[in-house]
């Protein structure tokens, strides 16, 4: 077994600290890696604080993660030894199932292994995530990363770049379309930023007036306060596809009225309590709501490859590991600029 050290929590309501475990040896087609970088997602926190109601403790979150091969198995062909490799959201799946030979991964039929707070595909073996020091993953499950700088703001790419790349890819983002971005957190400005480079119009909705200038800076072309609804009046009918990134409870209602004939909603947000629909927002003008989940090895290594083309990175706030908590608390603020990533390295 591989020796290793990470940051847990212990339940719902606890502090993160120093946790010792173990990782697999590193079998014939497995690379080991020694994490350089951790991002911080919203979905760590909702489950760190057992708001899925599907929390498993220990629990070392984190599913954005960056770092350096250290070792590879006898049959690996994928990575060398000092190559950089990412790993998402999950580490394995049945690999036979309907939706693994249609590369969705995420969606296997038996249940694929996430990258924490989930098992193996033995399903006793658990898995712990990417606030540690090293991971052993099966070379077909991570992700390869041609640069080996500013790999901070690669790191989040992981999960909030794929999670808002498959939804504007899905339903054609591009020159001419109005994509609005609710919600700018760390999916949030990634969506503006791939929207932006894929061509799109985009317009931010958020509930922070201090963001503006920054959404601009990412790409944005247009910016509204959504603390006042009647703001929105004036857009109704007006949008072909809105990304909705938003972590807590708000209203869908307000946001389906924005879109045009055929207009998409997509959820990729998960807030702990349901969100109340009304039928005549979807009916008026044949909207649709949609849902939408991470992405397949496969369309995230196309995001990767497009973002590398493209300069898309996340911004970042880099910080240390005694600090998951404090950051935790300015996520759920909203107060986070838009991504926290942990540099290992300070553990
Ligand atoms: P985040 O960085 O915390 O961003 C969420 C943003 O939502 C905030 O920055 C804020 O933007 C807005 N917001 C927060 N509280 C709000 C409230 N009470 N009312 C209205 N707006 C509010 O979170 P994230 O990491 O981007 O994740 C966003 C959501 O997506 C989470 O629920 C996460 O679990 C989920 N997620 C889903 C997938 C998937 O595959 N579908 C993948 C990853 C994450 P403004 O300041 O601009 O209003
Ligand atoms: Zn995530
Ligand atoms: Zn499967």
């Amino acid at each position: 077994m591989v020796q290793t050290k990470g940051y847990a929590t212990h339940d719902a309501s606890a502090k993160f600290g120093p946790f010792d475990f173990e990782r697999r040896d590193v079998g014939d087609s497995d690379i080991l890696i020694d994490i350089l970088y951790a991002g911080i997602c919203h979905s760590d926190i909702h489950q760190a604080k057992g708001e899925w109601g599907n929390s498993t403790f220990p629990m070392v979150p984190g599913h954005e993660i960056i770092g350096r091969v250290k070792q590879i198995g006898s049959s690996v062909t994928k990575f060398a030894d000092g190559d950089i490799a990412g790993i998402g959201c999950f580490v394995d799946s049945c690999r036979e199932c309907v939706n693994c030979e249609r590369d969705v991964e995420q969606w296997c039929i038996k249940g694929c292994a996430q990258t924490y707070n989930s098992t193996e595909m033995d399903r006793s073996t658990p898995t712990y995530g990417g606030y540690s020091k090293h991971y052993v993953i099966d070379q077909e499950y991570a992700l390869t990363v041609a640069a080996d700088q500013n790999l901070e703001g690669i790191a989040p790419l992981l999960c909030a770049g794929i999670t808002t790349y498959s939804p504007l890819r899905r339903f054609e983002a591009g020159p001419g379309m109005k994509v609005g971005v609710i919600g700018l957190g760390g999916l949030g400005h990634m969506a503006v930023k791939l929207a932006a480079a894929m061509g799109a119009e985009v317009t931010v909705f958020s509930t922070s007036p201090g963001k503006e200038e920054d959404a601009t800076g990412l790409g944005a072309h247009h910016f509204v306060v959504t603390r006042d609804p009647k703001a929105l009046k004036p857009l109704a009918g007006s949008f072909d596809l809105l990304i909705d990134a938003v972590s807590a409870e708000h209203d869908l209602n307000m946001y389906l009225d924005l879109l045009s004939f055929e207009g998409k909603l997509v959820l990729v947000g998960a807030p702990e309590k349901p969100l109340p629909v009304n039928s005549f927002s979807l009916i008026v003008n044949n909207r649709s709501l949609v849902g939408s989940g991470i992405g397949g090895i496969r369309e995230t290594q196309e995001m990767l490859d497009f973002c590398a083309e493209h300069n898309v990175t996340a911004d970042v706030e880099v910080i240390n590991i005694t600090q998951i908590e404090e950051a935790y608390d300015r996520t759920i603020r909203a107060d986070v600029r838009y991504r926290f990533v942990i540099d290992m390295q300070t553990f």
